[in-house]
């Protein structure tokens, strides 16, 4: 029996970040540890804290189609306030921003200070505006994407730079919604999707974004724009230390893209959808090699335990470690699973266990009727894609899989 097991006070957990990942975590420490269960099992005593910068869950996979469909936007953001066991009075809910993890505690930005004995960080990666949200709160989400709609609806002319899956999406709900305007993507590579995706599933894409009615300039790098948009002079090895992704706009109105070619490309609205940031300097541990945080993430064990025997009690999953080459939400998930499960065994004196690796996929949904999925090796074909996709572009279903409207049931481990 570990240490904590033995003392009087309760062992404290700390979910740094509850989307996706830290949610799913949250679900399973709660099932082992905190649901109730008619055995006479003795269970030590529990503390669990949920950290997030936002009072609710997103399902950012929608996050496309919800800012050209505000209505149905609206629905991605469920709060935590009404998700009934995260109101156990075992459980803390603290919204705050991570500004530092040490090894035995994570500081927020209002000067507050959470030890714990586990930690299991899960705090995505950063991405622009208006991918990247900024707002802290359901009310603000939903004035900042009637904002970006606005702008949207407004162009009549929207051109959106970088080929990867964030901007195939966009343009695809764009055209798709707004049928009348010209949409524009523009990708400095020959062909979009970047990854490790087969070209036959990239010409597929490009079919069916010209299917769409999205015009498609390839091969074509924007080298300015005039006005600038504010992450044009954003330094990127300033990480979090400079303004976070979330609060750079990426929008620009009647702008003019000047190509490499010498090209010029002039948009009512153009969108740059370009990389994303990781949050590996938020960490502080002394104890760990600086290769465990590459630009992928965090390197992690098959136990999801940071990649650095010192530490032990601190885990990551999701799109912050450096689990799968594609960031995934399902990915995520499963990365949280095991790394609840296993923070539960270690409290228990039970053996750790390893999860599995999953190959590469990706399932762009470009627009309401046109998906494209590639799983390790193989491309599927429209219709067996097309029993798969959900007309919610998953929310239900991520509903469900996070137990947001249910009481999850208790688990014993052995
Ligand atoms: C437009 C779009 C479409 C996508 N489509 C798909 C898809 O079809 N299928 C799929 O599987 N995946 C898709 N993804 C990827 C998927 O959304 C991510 O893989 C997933 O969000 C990762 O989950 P996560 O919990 O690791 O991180 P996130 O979902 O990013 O959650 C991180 C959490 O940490 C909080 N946080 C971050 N920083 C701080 C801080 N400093 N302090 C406090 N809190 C903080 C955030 O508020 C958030 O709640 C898509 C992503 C986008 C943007």
């Amino acid at each position: 029996m570990s240490p904590s097991v033995k003392s009087a006070e309760a062992i404290k957990i700390v979910v740094a970040g509850g989307n996706y990942a830290g949610l799913n975590a949250m679900q399973h420490l709660y099932s082992i540890l905190l649901a109730s269960n008619n055995e006479s099992i003795q269970r030590p005593s529990i503390e669990i804290t949920l950290i997030d910068q936002r009072d609710g869950f997103v399902h950012c996979i929608g996050l496309t189609r919800g800012l050209t469909e505000p209505e149905f936007g609206a629905n991605l953001w469920v709060p935590y306030s009404t998700v009934s066991w995260l109101q156990h009075p075992s459980i803390r809910l603290v919204r705050g921003t991570v500004t530092e993890i040490t090894p035995n505690a994570v500081h927020l930005s209002s000067g507050q200070t959470v030890a714990f004995d586990y930690l299991i960080i899960a705090l995505g990666l950063s991405r622009f505006a208006p991918i990247g949200l900024r707002s802290s709160t359901k009310a603000e989400y939903i004035d900042e994407i009637a904002e970006t709609h606005t702008r949207i609806q407004a162009a009549q002319t929207v051109a959106i730079v970088g080929g990867g899956a964030v901007g195939i999406e966009l343009a695809a709900d764009v055209k798709s919604d707004f049928p009348d305007k010209q949409v524009t993507l523009i990708h400095s590579r020959a062909l979009p999707v970047p990854g490790p995706f087969k070209d036959e599933f990239r010409h597929m894409v490009v079919d069916i974004l010209k299917e769409i009615g999205v015009d498609l300039v390839l091969g074509e790098r924007v080298i300015a724009q005039t006005p600038e948009s504010e992450d044009m002079s954003y330094n990127t090895t300033k990480e979090m230390n400079c303004t976070p992704p979330e609060l750079v706009g990426t929008m620009s109105s009647d702008a003019e893209l000047t190509l490499a070619s010498g090209r010029t490309i002039r948009a009512d609205l153009a969108i740059r959808c370009l990389g994303t940031l990781n949050k590996s300097s938020l960490l502080h541990l002394p104890l760990a090699a600086n290769d465990i945080f590459g630009a992928d993430g965090i390197a992690v064990k098959d136990t999801m335990q940071i990649d650095c025997d010192a530490y032990p009690h601190i885990y990551a999953c999701g799109d912050i470690s450096s689990r799968a080459l594609v960031k995934l939400a399902g990915v995520g998930m499963y990365g949280a699973f095991i790394a609840a499960r296993n923070v539960a065994r270690s409290i228990l004196s039970l053996p750790l266990e390893d999860g599995e690796r999953y190959p590469p996929q990706l399932m762009l949904l470009m627009g309401k009727d046109h998906f494209a999925l590639q799983l390790g090796d193989e491309i599927w074909e429209k219709e067996r894609t097309r029993e798969h996709v959900h007309e919610d572009m998953g929310l239900r279903r991520c509903i469900e899989c996070l137990s947001l409207h249910k009481e999850p049931e208790y688990v014993r481990l052995d």
